[in-house]
């Protein structure tokens, strides 16, 4: 799984030379991995249109009910537009919003199987250097904890001091994290389900394979990397070539 986070860019002129630049570059040869785009909302209807295959649109955030909810994107809205996952706890979301451990939870259990929910964990680069990165992450996914999960359900690792960085752990300590993430979803799921894990965190063309190369990487959740087609197309590639061969 390979997903790309606009975040808050993009343009209607941006989305359309995107895909004409991905086109260019995606070898459509390997059409069973899954490629997610989360662009901003309003962006979606457009890039409906232009996609194919197993290209997936997403929410980078989700409220999971309609009504009084001022600002916020429901999951009915989210599933009138075919889309069919959203990232939940992005480190912004976390700082700039302040939202909770809580918060996370709540959406993530009111969802109801409707969208795939790709959580988003990761110490920041204090309790990195403090040793607490394994309690951190283990503290973040105790919010769901007893409930049955999503088959499809997944997490994303990504550092904080990784993300827009251009720095990351070293792809063998990335491995260790994603171990350690499976075994304690498995364990604290009523469902014992092994999550796919995804490692987001300055990820570009040059250093994709390094991570890919690792048995418990499933994937990548892309910022920067993923605002051009043609670089996200190459990870794409490179992903495809390392584990669907
Ligand atoms: C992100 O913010 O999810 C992310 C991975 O960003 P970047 O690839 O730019 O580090």
């Amino acid at each position: 799984m390979l997903i790309a986070n606009w975040k808050s860019n993009g343009s209607k002129a941006m989305a359309k030379n995107w895909f004409n630049k991905f086109f260019e570059k995606y070898n459509f040869k390997n059409e069973e991995t899954f490629i997610g785009i989360a662009p901003p909302f309003v962006y979606i209807e457009q890039i409906n249109i232009l996609k194919k295959s197993n290209i997936n649109t997403g929410l980078q955030d989700i409220e999971p009910f309609s009504g009084a909810r001022t600002g916020a994107i429901s999951a009915d809205m989210a599933l009138d537009l075919e889309c069919c996952f959203s990232i939940i706890g992005h480190s912004e979301r976390r700082e700039l919003y302040k939202e909770s451990n809580n918060q996370i939870k709540e959406k993530i259990i009111n969802l109801d199987n409707k969208i795939i929910p790709i959580l988003c964990v990761g110490e920041t680069e204090k309790e990195n250097i403090a040793g607490k990165t394994k309690q951190v992450i283990q503290n973040q996914l105790e919010i769901i904890k007893d409930y049955e999960l999503h088959d499809l359900f997944t997490v994303a690792y990504e550092p904080v001091w990784a993300i827009g960085s251009g720095k990351t752990p070293h792809a063998e300590e990335i491995n260790e994290i994603h171990k350690f993430i499976k075994d304690v979803v498995q364990s604290i799921s009523t469902n014992d389900l092994v999550p796919d894990v995804l490692y987001g965190g300055s990820v570009t063309h040059k250093n994709a394979s390094s991570f890919f190369n690792q048995d418990f990487v499933d994937g990548a959740l892309i910022g920067g990397a993923s605002l051009d087609g043609s670089i996200f197309a190459e990870i794409v590639n490179i992903y495809n070539g390392t584990k669907n061969k």
